[in-house]
Parts: C-alpha cells; structure tokens; sequence
C-alpha cells in the first residue's frame, strides 16, 4: 500500500532540491498528483504475482499441446532510477493439466511490473507464477523492453530494445522441447 502522504511530502522536497519554486501554479498540485499516480504504479508492491492467476482449469492432457500469449504491452518502473521501461511481454506453457484464461496471464505481469523493478526479475517473476500455480511441464518467457533511463541520457539509441528471457520446468514429461516453447513464445518458426 503506497503511503500518499509520504510521497506528497518526499515529492514536494525532490522539487526544492532541484531549485524549483514548489508553490508556483504548474508545480503546486504536483506531489499530490505523483502521489496519486505512484498508488497505479507501484500497486503491486508486497503483492505475489501467483495470486492474480486465480481461475484454472482442469483439462485433459493433449500430447505436445503449447499456449502461447505474444504480444502484450506493459509499463514498468527500474528501480535504479525510478524511470519507465516499457515493451512487450511473451508467454507460453506446456500444460500437464491445468490452464488459465489469457488475461490471468496479463494480470500477473502486471502486478510483476507494477514494483520498483529490475527486466530480469519481472522476467523470472513471470515465469515463476505461471509454472508454479499451473504447475506446467514447461514454462517460457520473453520480454522485450526499452528503459528510458538509458535511451534518455543517450547511453544507448532511442528504439535500442533489451530482451530478457526466463525457462522454468523439466518439459520431456510433456514431449515438447525447451527450444520448440522458445520458439514460439519468441514469434519464430516452430
Ligand atoms: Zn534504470
């Protein structure tokens, strides 16, 4: 739970350190907007992504069956610099037997990304919750994402897209390959 108040004040101070005038009118409702803003941000601090994928489905097991989910937009903020890093998220599983709706998925990566936040750990976060609480056979993800802090400063071009990946699971059991999920969830030829 962000602490609004708090923020408002550490706001309000993060402006005077920068020499600004804090009381003039562009500034004035600027830390209770900020504040009111990071509540959405950072919402899912203390929160474990594992809980947002709450409805599951039991199915028979089809040999060699794949879900795959590509393509999902996502904001998150790195925790070095408290700047955006943005993209796209894509995820796939090798059920054993139990499946979850897309948009448990997407709710899961978003709790991940609504922290203070690393690509690798939203990443692994990811991953974790969608082989643990669908116990699968395999689990990939990948995300592709551009961080402000550097495309800003001029570290790296603007556009310049860093993509991380994560593979949990043993997948023989299923007969897919670690590579062939990879594939897919990576949008290249099975
Ligand atoms: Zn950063």
């Amino acid at each position: 739970m962000v602490e609004g108040q708090a923020v408002e004040t550490a706001v309000a101070s993060i402006l005077k350190a920068l020499g600004e005038d804090a009381g003039r009118e562009g500034l004035r409702d600027t830390p209770r907007r900020v504040a009111r803003m990071y509540s959405e941000l950072f919402s899912g601090v203390g929160v474990d992504p594992r809980s947002a994928i709450d409805a599951i489905f039991e199915e028979e097991r089809h040999e060699e069956a794949v879900v795959v989910l590509r393509g999902v937009p996502f904001y998150s903020m790195c925790e070095h610099h408290l700047m955006p890093f943005y993209g796209q998220a894509h995820m796939g599983y090798v059920p054993k037997s139990k499946i979850a709706g897309a948009s448990k998925l997407v709710r899961a990566l978003e709790v991940a990304a609504r922290r203070p936040q690393i690509q690798e750990r939203l990443t692994a976060q990811v991953a974790d919750a969608v082989h643990d609480v669908l116990d699968t056979a395999g689990t990939g993800v990948v995300i592709e994402a551009e961080h402000l802090c550097m495309s800003m400063r001029g570290v790296q071009k603007r556009g310049s897209v860093v993509v991380t990946s994560a593979t949990r699971g043993d997948f023989d059991e299923a007969g897919v390959r670690r590579s062939q999920l990879m594939s897919m969830v990576q949008g290249r030829a099975a």
